[in-house]
Parts: structure tokens; sequence; C-alpha cells
């Protein structure tokens, strides 16, 4: 069973098409961590996508923003602004799906599957300290977190914590983790629609733990075209910028 891992999409359609046309035929399955909007501007063809395509989908906190589920009090002004434009742009039905969404952590198809910590899913998962607990206290050997745009992870074996540095050079497509036996994993995706590890191109993993593999991958999109639609429907500058410089 291949897992197609989304994450922080973001309500970028470019890049989530880009990513797509990338992994067609090297999955079997697709899930998502949350973050389905917010910041960009295609919320309502992203969510139609998302909902079609993934067999489990886990809600993010511009998810629960978007729906009313959550106060925007946290965010800051550039976030609320973009919260409030992409209610505008969703149907009923669609911000019923968003609200709906479970929380993690959810247990699919072998792996478990968190939008930010392990006990907390608004949380970030940055440092090691930060790892240990959802690596010692998820069900599973590996789990995959979103929420902080960051591609790579963690693994722990025997009071050994290791952070994985693991991403595809600039002229690969993807760079593969082999999964050891008895080792636990806790590993982020990188994010589809506004990726903040430097590399602007769209990120995302295929699990396939029965050959002991996850393939982080990234994928380059048109990301004028994406700005453009941003600019035409106001959404902050700031917004717009950091997507070519994935900051
Ligand atoms: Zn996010």
């Amino acid at each position: 069973m291949r897992i197609l891992i989304l994450s922080d999409i973001h309500a970028n359609f470019t890049a989530l098409e880009a990513a797509l046309a990338k992994a067609a035929g090297r999955w079997d399955v697709a899930v998502c961590l949350g973050d389905i909007v917010g910041y960009g501007p295609d919320p309502a063809e992203v969510s139609e996508k998302i909902r079609g395509l993934t067999q489990a989908c886990i809600r993010g906190n511009h998810d629960k923003a978007v729906a009313g589920i959550m106060s925007t009090e946290d965010f800051n002004p550039v976030a609320k602004a973009a919260v409030d434009w992409t209610r505008s742009q969703l149907s009923p039905e669609l911000m019923k799906w968003l609200a709906e969404l479970p929380q993690g952590p959810m247990a699919s198809n072998g792996i478990v599957m968190v939008h930010g910590a392990f006990q907390d899913e608004d949380e970030y998962v940055f440092t090691p300290a930060q790892a240990l607990e959802g690596l010692l206290d998820s069900t599973a050997g590996v789990t995959f977190f979103g929420h902080t745009h960051h591609q790579g992870g963690f693994s722990y074996l025997d009071n050994n914590l290791e952070v994985l540095q693991i991403r595809p050079r600039a002229a690969e497509f993807f760079a593969p983790l082999r999964i050891e036996p008895n080792k636990r994993y806790l590993l982020n995706p990188g994010s589809i629609g506004q990726p903040r590890d430097a590399d602007p191109r769209a990120s995302f993993a295929i699990a396939d733990l029965d050959n002991q593999t996850v393939e982080f991958w990234r994928v380059p999109y048109e990301i004028g075209k994406v700005q453009s639609r941003m600019r035409k429907a106001g959404l902050p500058e700031p917004l717009v910028q950091r997507l070519e410089f994935g900051r």
C-alpha cells in the first residue's frame, strides 16, 4: 500500500495540481494532514479536490479558523485577513465539510496522522524536545505531522533521537528514507502550498511501509500564476511574496 501524504495545501491549486501530476501512478491511497485552506487564492477548488481525493483527512488550524470553530485572535493580521477572504469564497457545503473535519491523531493505513504535535494539534514541532512526545506516545511506528511547513523529521531508537535532514536536491524530485524495523519516526511531508524551508517547490511524501520506504518529494510549479491570482483577490502582499522564496 503506497500512501500519498499531503499537508498544508493552503488553497494553492496550481501547486496541488503540479504535485498530483508528478505523483500520478505512484500511490494507492491519499491522506491529508490539514490546512487545506488559508493564505492561497483557490480555497474552493482545493477543498473540492481534497474532499474527493483523500481517504482520510484531518483538520488544521486554518481550517478551524475559516470554519469558525477557532478564534483568529492568535493569528497575525495577515493570516487573519486571508481567513476572512477565504470565508467569502466557500459555499455553505464546503464550509460544513471543513467544520466537520476530524481532529488528529488519526490512524489510517498503518500510519498515524497529526496536524501539529501528537498531544496538541495546534503546537509546532520544530525541535527534538518537541518531537520526543510524539515519537514515544504515538500508536504507530511511523507518524506524519504538518503545521511547520518544513520537510523532514525525527527518528527514535534506544534513547537516541535523530534529526532527519532529508531533502531532494534542486535537480531531483525525491529523496528516499529507509524505514528501519523497531525505530520510531515522526515525519513531515512539508507543505504543498506554502513551503517555509527555503525551497519554494511544492512538497509531499509517499510512504510505502510494505517496502520500508518513505519518499520526500519536491515539485516545481508556476508560482507567478498563483501570485497574480492572489493579487487580483487582494490577498496581503507578504503572503504573495513569500511563495517565491519558500519562507
Ligand atoms: Zn499550515
